[in-house]
């Protein structure tokens, strides 16, 4: 078998809990306990939330924790023409439209109540007539837009002319550790944003090149970007990418069963260590299961 390669990918926009401590674990142990590979990417394409003192707290957390990565750390802000390549491709492939809405104006568009689900884009700038928008793109910021559509068409078995350099047979699925076989079902989530309009890639781009660009072959991550996989499979179709294992795993919850955010108020791995708690005993215990008092696995 091949080497197993994982990562542990934070987003410097805060500081980390214990329930990125027990994400960074398994993912780290997945790889280290068969000898592979495990790899720290900063996940920093944020320019306006990412701060280098969260940086600099992560590398010191993992460090407390007895985790200790392979190779360099990778940051995504220093990786953006890769991201630029793969949108110029998606381009070439007439997968992408500039949209120019404001959150005020998608949100004011979509008038029935949507529950907990996000509202999908409701497409208002797929159709502009391609003079107006050749004007807008010249003098407006403006993201990039999937045409959700017309990638899965391009997709399809039944698809005419599929362009050659689409590694593709036929089948969007993808294999989780946990649920096994999944059919990629991206279209639950409309006409995702690729770019951004303050950076050139968005979280579902950035992550899928990177993935593969490490060579990353099983993905461990939270059980909350198990719905962001389906985008991410489709992209791996499109830009020609090898799709790793996946395995999500389930969160760690307070005791009233609600999710660890960065901004509630669950203590953070800075704070347990400048109070002098030992983060390798800390690790050994979730490893066996023992979770600290006042914190269980999330049901759902
Ligand atoms: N950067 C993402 C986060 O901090 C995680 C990305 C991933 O594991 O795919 O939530």
């Amino acid at each position: 078998m091949n080497e197993v390669i994982t990562r542990f990918a934070p987003s410097p926009t805060g500081l980390l809990h214990i329930g990125h401590a027990w994400s960074a674990i398994l993912s780290h142990d997945r790889a280290k306990e068969i000898g592979g590979r495990f790899l720290l990417r900063i996940e920093d394409i944020d320019g306006t939330r990412s701060r280098p003192d969260f940086v600099e707290a992560i590398l010191r957390d993992l460090a407390w924790l007895g985790l200790e990565w392979d190779g360099p750390v990778l940051f995504q802000a220093e990786r953006l023409g890769l991201y630029a390549r793969a949108i110029d491709r998606l381009k070439a492939l007439g997968l992408l439209y500039p949209c120019f809405c404001t959150r005020a104006e998608i949100a004011a568009s979509l008038s029935a109540p949507h529950g907990d689900a996000r509202p999908l884009y409701p497409g208002t700038c797929r159709h502009l007539a391609p003079d107006l928008r050749d004007r807008r793109l010249a003098g407006e910021q403006h993201a990039w837009r999937l045409d959700m559509a017309r990638a899965l068409d391009l997709l399809s078995p039944a698809a005419e002319e599929m362009p050659e350099q689409l590694r593709h047979d036929g089948k969007l699925i993808w294999h989780d550790d946990i649920v096994g076989d999944v059919v990629a079902t991206p279209e639950m989530h409309g006409d995702v944003i690729l770019a951004r309009k303050d950076a050139p890639a968005s979280y579902h781009l950035a992550v899928t090149v990177d993935d593969a660009a490490q060579g990353v072959t099983h993905v461990v991550r939270g059980r909350d970007l198990f719905a962001a996989t389906h985008v991410h499979r489709l992209l791996q179709a499109l830009l020609g990418l090898p799709t790793p294992v996946y395995r999500h795993h389930a969160l760690l919850a307070d005791e009233t069963g609600e999710r660890l955010a960065k901004r509630n108020k669950a203590p953070t791995l800075q704070a347990m260590r400048e109070a002098g708690i030992d983060g390798r005993a800390l690790a050994d215990d979730l490893r066996a299961g023992h979770l600290p008092i006042g914190f269980r696995l999330s049901e759902v």
